[in-house]
């Protein structure tokens, strides 16, 4: 007697269709239909199967791109095994770790602030920029066109700040390192794609060189980013670890480690400098390594490993929106936890601290120099990290701090981080808090500072004074 047995039909796996329509077209039986219903893990929308009238030809199978989108089911005969060329899923794909490769010993560079940031972000392994000029942060993208086609690397100036940082949320599902320079208004016009990429849990840095604004501004040096990079950035419970670095030694070493950290969380990083930092040339030594990049187990790579992987930030569906931002708030706890980074000068037995970062900060060392001489005991708190703000290392200094004077190139962001930040550590009775503000491209100068830390200094004396004669009165009254 002959045995027949009936050909295998199509399975759909809804959340590898695309919807591209292919199989529907393959199909002469028509048995397969464009969907009307939205799928919620991936946003797409896949065909519906009828196979009432399905010969099992599997030309439609043949059709798919997807790997997984459709398959042949299972023979349903009793007794047989699957047909030994029946699709099985391939082995998931393995992460590949990063490599750290020494640099023999070389003599120290002395560059300008946007150059160190991009040797810093090529010894890192970066080797995909995209950008659109911007001053004063073009000259790190001049340069990563100059030498980017010597080390195989990809560079793309796009048609705007919102094509460059979609194309880094590709460049960086791809698991690949990419970057970026930009100021202020196109940092502004970057903040929906990195919603996206924190959404979507892709990695990327972003370095803002800032600008004075609002709007177009001038391109004289500001700090008046931070409160969207600390902020956000973006729409939604977005957060991004935010760097901000002094010198031209910092640009690059804070460069390379925004990549580390991008990939170790998963999150784009911001790098914040301003105008003047951009431009400033500093002596920069060279690490004693640099990275050749691994590649995560994550990343849409293209070959049958890494099909399965998908990067979105839509979830239709309300809970699992919600658990989503759960386990996002949870991820940024931790870069609360074990990120903090500060910088502290003189501050063992300062009762004036001044708080300033970037340029502002250089300008303030010497302020504290300056007033040293002078017999004041000032203290410089240097925050490196804007986000998260680093109070862990500020809480031991401030049951001795009498004063904080705030010194930024902004109408007060900074100060704003510092106040929550306080606030949110349970600090009820904080130092008086006086400032130095400039902006609109002008930098708060040296004897400005020295000025107003001595009215702080002296305000605290003629407190103290006015503390210690009312608690005399109150000793003699009673
Ligand atoms: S197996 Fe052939 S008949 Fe069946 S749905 Fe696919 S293309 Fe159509
Ligand atoms: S060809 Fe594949 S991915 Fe395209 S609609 Fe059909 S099942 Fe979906």
């Amino acid at each position: 007697m002959v045995q027949t047995r009936e050909r295998p039909k199509p399975v759909l796996e809804p959340d590898f269709c695309k919807g591209c329509g292919r199989c529907i077209d393959s199909c002469n039986r028509h048995c397969i239909e464009a969907g009307t219903e939205i799928d919620a893990a991936t946003g797409l929308i896949p065909v519906k199967l009828h196979l009432d009238t399905c010969n099992g030809c599997a030309l439609c199978i043949d059709a798919c791109p997807e790997p997984y989108g459709l398959q042949a089911e299972a023979p349903h005969l009793p007794g047989t095994e699957l047909l030994p060329n029946a699709p099985t899923r391939p082995k998931l794909a393995e992460s590949i770790p990063d490599t750290r490769v020494p640099l023999p010993p070389m003599r120290p560079l002395v560059v300008k602030g946007t150059y160190a940031s991009a040797i810093g972000a090529l010894l890192a392994g970066c080797r995909h920029f995209y950008g659109y000029p911007i001053t004063p942060s073009t000259d790190g993208a001049e340069l990563m066109a100059k030498l980017l086609p010597y080390l195989d690397g990809h560079f793309v100036q796009a048609v705007s700040e919102v094509a460059t940082i979609n194309h880094m949320y590709g460049t960086g599902g791809a698991g690949l390192r990419c970057m970026t320079f930009t100021s202020s208004p196109g940092f502004s016009l970057m903040l929906e794609g990195l919603s996206y990429m924190v959404g979507a849990e892709l990695p990327g840095v972003v370095v803002d060189v800032m600008r004075a604004g609002p709007g177009l501004g001038n391109i004289g040096p500001e700090q008046g980013d931070i409160k969207i990079a600390c902020r956000g950035p973006g729409h939604g419970g977005t957060r991004t670890l935010v760097f901000a670095p002094a010198t031209p030694q910092e640009m690059l070493d804070l460069t390379m480690l925004a990549f580390d950290k991008a990939f170790e969380y998963r999150n784009p990083v911001l790098v914040v400098a301003d105008g003047y930092l951009g431009q400033i040339t500093g002596r920069v030594d060279l690490p004693e390594h640099m990275v050749k990049p691994g590649l995560p187990d994550w990343a849409v790579w293209g070959d049958a490993a890494h099909r399965p992987n998908l990067h979105t930030s839509i979830l239709l569906n309300e809970a699992d929106q919600e658990a989503h931002n759960v386990k996002l708030q949870e991820k940024f706890a931790r870069m609360v936890e074990r990120e903090q980074r500060a910088d502290l000068y003189q501050t063992d037995d300062s009762d004036v601290l001044i708080v300033a970062a970037n340029t502002p900060a250089r300008t303030a060392k010497g302020a504290v120099a300056a007033l040293r001489k002078q017999g004041i005991k000032a203290g410089l708190f240097r925050p490196i990290t804007l986000w998260p703000f680093p109070i862990q290392q500020l809480l031991p200094v401030l049951p001795r701090t009498k004063a904080i004077v705030m010194v930024e190139a902004s109408t007060g962001q900074l100060e704003d981080e510092l106040r929550l930040a306080m606030s949110l550590a349970d600090v009820h009775a904080p130092p008086p808090i006086t400032h130095v503000r400039h902006f609109g491209g002008i930098m708060p100068q040296m004897n400005e500072i020295v000025t107003c830390v001595r009215a702080a200094h002296e305000a605290n004396a003629s407190r103290k004074g006015r503390e210690t004669e009312a608690g005399e009165a109150a000793r003699v009254l009673s």
